[in-house]
């Protein structure tokens, strides 16, 4: 075995169970298409720096006390301080975090954001907690994680089940541990009037929409040259999701069906989405919304469209469905909704697939743009913020579509690889730029001592 390889088990090379699976063979594809990486280098990139579990109890309302457990990982610091949200779900698992870490270490080399890779979570359903319950889970978790989290060292964010009040007790209760300092940066996509940035709840979406447009613009794919008409589907109606539906339809998009935990709707002429917004907020879920059909999340991600947008949780096109994917174009506003074997059947079917780590960076893209403004003490327009994130996200873009074009004329390393060969996508394209400045970047700074 040479010094640039690493074996992979063959199970890895199956339709993977585990998302941190999903992100090495995601690597490995990557890997093979850079010179000279160094063994060390890659055992490095494919685990985190620090791993921190956390279990603490928490007094619930009806007087009863519950033990929860959290994780922070921290994956990478090459380029910056850790940054990366906290999800509160029931799945939330020590490998789930780390694959998440590790993606967040790509995305921010990908848009030049200085900033390495974290992520945080709590098992947990927030749906069974109230207010008091989840502030009270929230203090607790992050006066356990006390000096693991800083504005220099790594900085949290909403991701999914959190937001901008979860963020406010996250900077309160720091800010209570380190009196005396600017501690608004500790942790972004607070409200505003915590130093939030304009734009910051709608950066992901937002940013989804900005690279799609630009993929169409520079590489239009056959029957689909603009958003401007496109039939989109939408699974996930939260933060990423509803908003992601909203700058589509401004565009000219066809919002055809979105969904929620509960289930989906579809209406081929087109849904209203602020009625959507309303029927959420009255009864708690999209579904059963009047004039729609009612439509099972499995049965969302095959309906006929141009584009499909996972903008929800992980795994959901598996080469289980991905076969009957009809979608032309698939933007990963979620994190990980592709597994590797799906891609293959995606590429196979001329499925362009803009990978998460591009499509979703427009949200710390401006988490960044928070950053700095708390550091010092300014607030900008929301004009300034988007119109830098859209020359981010578009660099983006272009860097990845020029890198991928580089990477089919030449033939990836198969130097004792056991993965099956497949052809470069986006994905991988968007992996190699990351990596090689990650990789640059440590070895520029020298491997300590
Ligand atoms: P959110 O909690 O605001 O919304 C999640 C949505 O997904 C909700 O509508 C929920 O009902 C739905 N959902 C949950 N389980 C589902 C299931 N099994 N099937 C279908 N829908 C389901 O979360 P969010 O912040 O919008 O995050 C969504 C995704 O986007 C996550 O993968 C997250 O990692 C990713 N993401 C979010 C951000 C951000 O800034 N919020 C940034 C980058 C990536």
């Amino acid at each position: 075995m040479s010094e640039t390889q690493l074996p992979i088990s063959s199970a890895e090379t199956n339709d993977a169970a585990e998302p941190l699976s999903i992100t090495q063979i995601q690597f490995r594809h990557a890997q093979r298409h850079i010179k000279g990486l160094k063994r060390g280098l890659i055992e490095f990139f494919q685990s985190p720096k620090r791993t921190v579990k956390v279990c603490f109890p928490i007094e619930m309302d009806d007087g009863s006390v519950r033990t929860f457990t959290g994780f922070r990982v921290l994956h990478n610091q090459a380029l910056g301080p850790g940054k990366g949200g906290i999800r509160y779900h029931p799945d939330v698992t020590e490998n789930e975090v780390t694959a998440l870490a590790t993606l967040m270490t790509w995305k921010c080399a990908l848009l030049k954001v200085p900033f390495g890779g974290a992520k945080g979570g709590v098992v947990c359903n927030p749906k069974d907690l109230n207010d008091a319950e989840l502030r009270r889970i929230t203090r607790r978790f992050i006066h356990e994680l006390y000096g693991l989290i800083g504005p220099n060292t790594d900085i949290p964010a909403p991701d999914l089940y959190t937001n901008a009040q979860t963020m406010a007790w996250i900077y309160d209760t720091y800010d209570v541990l380190h009196p005396g300092e600017n501690n608004r940066p500790v942790v972004t996509g607070k409200p505003l009037d915590l130093g939030g940035s304009l734009g910051r709840p709608e950066a992901t979406g937002q940013g989804c929409f900005y690279a799609a447009e630009r993929l169409l613009e520079i590489s239009p794919l056959p029957g689909l040259s603009s958003v401007s008409g496109a039939k989109v589907v939408v699974q996930g109606f939260g933060n990423a999701g509803s908003v992601v539906a909203r700058k589509f339809r401004d565009a000219g998009a066809i919002i055809v069906a979105v969904s929620d935990s509960q289930g989906g709707i579809y209406d081929e002429k087109g849904l209203d989405l602020d009625s959507i917004v309303e029927q959420r907020h009255e009864h708690g879920t999209v579904v059963g919304m009047a004039g729609t059909q009612t439509v099972t999340n499995e049965d969302l991600l095959v309906l006929d469209c141009d584009i499909l947008i996972p903008a929800a949780i992980g795994r959901q096109i598996t080469k289980e469905n991905a076969h009957l994917v009809k979608a032309n174009m698939i933007v990963e506003a979620a994190n990980g909704p592709t597994t590797p074997d799906a891609d293959v059947i995606l590429a196979e079917k001329g499925i362009t697939v803009i990978p998460d780590i591009l499509a979703n960076a427009g949200g710390v893209t401006v988490s960044y743009f928070e950053w700095v403004q708390n550091i010092d003490n300014e607030e900008w327009e929301l004009e300034e913020v988007n119109s830098k994130m859209r020359k981010k996200m578009h660099q983006a873009v272009d860097t990845v579509v020029a890198r991928l074009a580089e990477l089919r004329a030449q033939p990836a390393n198969q130097e004792e690889d056991t993965l099956t060969e497949v052809r470069a996508d986006l994905r991988t394209a968007a992996l190699v730029v990351a990596i090689e400045r990650v990789a640059q970047a440590t070895l520029q700074r020298g491997i300590w001592p």
